[in-house]
């Protein structure tokens, strides 16, 4: 079977600057480039699925891992999810603190009798793997934090991608990251790794570490990001997957679940992969920060005016 691969770096309102739109293209390409390589060379989905999440999760563009944005507080709390296809197996942490790669402890979590591990678990979990102490903070994101605190938090989110040009608190957007695969035997496999909305309470819970931000079964796999409330409103990612598992096509489940998002005013976006190379994204907000690999060719969603786009 032919690979197939799609990722996204968030969604929001528009990037600034053609600058800043070449800058997160070529960040993204990078990944698609060195994912589907080992796809092609073998590389399982969820192997697959960890490594993109690993490179995004260390470009301090992206609110994930290296670059995520702080909360309320001024603290980083990070969460992370995985579903594997072939065993329809979710795990996840949810809000964790001073490591690399949140996506590394989902990963750990697969053959886990318990899946989910939040807080304080999850802090045990970094200590029992021994994952060395590290400080995802970034000064663009202390700054846009400042800043936010001069304006006594007035903005809900932060900003999608770490932008050289601090955004004005009218302009809200965020950001978070996500890998869908599909891999030679057929299997499918989905990750979303996120730093959170910004300025978020302490001990909101994400939707990224939920089936509704992340889910995959042998048919489908999806990842999403926006607004995470909205998303676990819509149970987006886990309404695609059944749609496709009752027998639409992908596109089909897609526009369909992007039209009830439009009119339940929701903001977010999705990428998604089906069992027989379908690729897929959507959107309600203004932009989605996706790029893929048909087999063929690369591309991207970042100048995209549609709300859902599918290669079938
Ligand atoms: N969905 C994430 C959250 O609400 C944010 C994002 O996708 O940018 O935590």
């Amino acid at each position: 079977m032919q690979p197939k691969l799609i990722i996204h770096g968030g969604a929001g309102s528009s990037l600034k600057t053609k600058e800043a739109i070449e800058v997160v293209r070529h960040s993204l390409y990078h990944v698609i480039d060195t994912i589907y390589t080992l796809l092609l060379k073998g590389g399982e989905a969820c192997d697959a699925v960890v490594r993109g999440c690993q490179l995004l999760e260390d470009d301090p563009c992206f609110n994930a891992g290296t670059g995520s944005v702080l909360q309320s507080d001024g603290q980083i709390r990070m969460s992370a999810a995985l579903m594997d296809g072939k065993y329809q197996r979710f795990s996840g942490v949810i809000n964790i603190s001073r490591v690399q790669n949140p996506i590394d402890l989902a990963k750990s979590l697969q053959d886990s009798p318990d899946r989910v591990l939040s807080d304080y678990g999850a802090a045990e979990l970094v200590r029992e793997l021994k994952t060395p102490v590290y400080n995802p903070l970034t000064e663009r994101r202390l700054q846009e934090w400042l800043q936010e605190r001069q304006e006594n938090f007035e903005r809900t989110m932060a900003d999608v991608v770490a932008e050289k040009v601090l955004v004005k608190p009218s302009e809200a957007r965020r950001g978070t990251i996500g890998v869908v695969a599909l891999d030679q035997q057929g299997c499918l496999a989905a990750g979303t790794s996120t730093g959170g909305k910004g300025f978020e309470r302490i001990g909101r819970v994400s939707d990224s570490a939920m089936p509704a931000g992340n889910y995959c079964n042998r048919n489908a796999g999806v990842s999403c990001t926006g607004i995470g409330e909205d998303i676990i409103d819509e149970c987006l990612a886990g309404r695609i997957v059944v749609r496709v598992t009752d027998g639409l096509s992908l596109r089909e489940a897609m526009q369909r679940s992007f039209t009830e998002a439009k009119e339940n005013q929701r903001d977010l976006g999705a990428i998604a992969l089906d069992q027989t190379g379908a690729i897929a994204w959507g959107k309600t907000s203004n932009v989605l920060l996706a790029a893929y690999h048909t087999g063929y060719e690369m591309g991207d969603t970042l100048e995209m005016v549609e709300e859902v786009e599918a290669i079938d």
